[in-house]
């Protein structure tokens, strides 16, 4: 059992992108975007959000506008799994 769902790494992306991950959840981690564009464009889009508006990802996810954007990709993702 190595891989993640995608709504795990959605938990973890924060982490991930603070650099504070442990090393095989990291791979996990990277596991998982080497087959999932979706997530690869999740977190693209988190890496883009953090730049523009210059807050640490931590930070970010306790904006509420950011939080109300998580909560849009968790449902989106759930709508994918269940068909
Ligand atoms: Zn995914």
């Amino acid at each position: 059992m190595t891989d993640i769902a995608c709504n795990e790494l959605v938990e973890l992306v924060t982490d991930y992108m603070e650099g504070t991950l442990a090393p095989a959840e990291r791979a996990r981690f990277d596991a998982h975007l080497s087959e999932c564009p979706d997530c690869v464009e999740y977190v693209a889009q988190m890496h883009r959000t953090v730049v523009a508006v210059g807050l640490s990802a931590v930070e970010l996810e306790r904006t509420p506008a950011v939080t109300a954007l998580l909560q849009v990709f968790r449902d989106w993702k759930r709508e994918l799994a269940t068909g």
